[in-house]
């Protein structure tokens, strides 16, 4: 299947992603892994923003589940999630690659705050913008975050990288029928529930037609090769 070629593009990944092999937290070598893939694909000219949730280390709703107050458990994710930035953003500047993390909650020592047309300007010059914080308020998640941030900076496709290879009609570990969509619409993910994003960020997409391209990050070399339209992956459109 062929994948439109892309200009630019938001790059989300869950924050497991950065945990490698581990249960918890940051797996600096994996990062590293990580971070190549995504030089690889900057080197070919491509614009990339990236968002990067916190599940590695902290999430809201684990907080709440335990009697924490939900919103200040959800700050604390995105605390987690500004850590999570500043880790890729090591990994990437330790290849070379120039970065900007903007936070949407201000964090001045740290990093820039989110604003829009600096972030235009970082990536005419080749930079990688990581947003962090997810959309700055609790009771969202870095979907919504990156959904938004795909919308504003005119993103062609939002990408998501996760430990599978698509959206499935059921849950491939625990239903060996389950089927994999090579393309599925947006309504039928929000009427369905399948799961890809959550409702809001799905929404979102829909509404700014952003494409959502769900592929799997774990396999070498998958990001270049669900860019060039070779690799396994479900493309979340309108009329699928
Ligand atoms: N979060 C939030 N508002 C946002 C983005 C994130 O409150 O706009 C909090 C929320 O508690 C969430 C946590 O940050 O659970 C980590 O983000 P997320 O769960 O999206 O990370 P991922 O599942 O992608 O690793």
């Amino acid at each position: 299947m062929s994948v439109p070629s892309y200009k630019r593009i938001l790059l989300k990944l869950s924050g497991e992603v950065l945990m490698g092999e581990q249960q918890f937290g940051i797996d600096t070598d994996y990062v590293a892994r990580v971070a190549q893939e995504v030089k690889e694909v900057r080197d070919s000219g491509l614009q990339i923003c990236l968002v990067i949730g916190g599940g590695n280390i902290f999430r809201g709703m684990a907080g709440a589940a335990k009697g924490m107050d939900r919103a200040q458990a959800d700050y604390m994710g995105m605390l987690a999630t500004v850590m999570n930035a500043l880790a890729m953003q090591n990994a990437l500047e330790q290849l070379g690659v120039p970065t900007r993390v903007q936070s949407a909650v201000q964090m001045d020592q740290v990093c820039e705050p989110v604003i829009r047309r600096r972030a235009e300007r970082h990536l005419e010059k080749g930079r990688i913008v990581i947003f962090a914080a997810g959309v700055g308020a609790p009771y969202f998640t870095t979907d919504s975050g990156a959904a938004l941030r795909a919308a504003e900076m005119k993103c062609d496709a939002l990408l998501k990288g996760t430990s599978v290879d698509g959206v499935y009609d059921a849950d491939p570990k625990k239903d060996a029928a389950a089927k994999r969509y090579e393309t599925v619409d947006y309504d039928t993910v929000l009427a369905d529930n399948l799961k890809v994003m959550d409702a809001s960020a799905v929404a979102l997409c829909r509404d700014n037609n952003i494409p959502i391209v769900v592929f799997s990050i774990r396999e070498r070399g998958n990001l270049a090769r669900v860019l060039s339209g070779e690799g396994t992956q479900t493309i979340v459109k309108k009329d699928a």
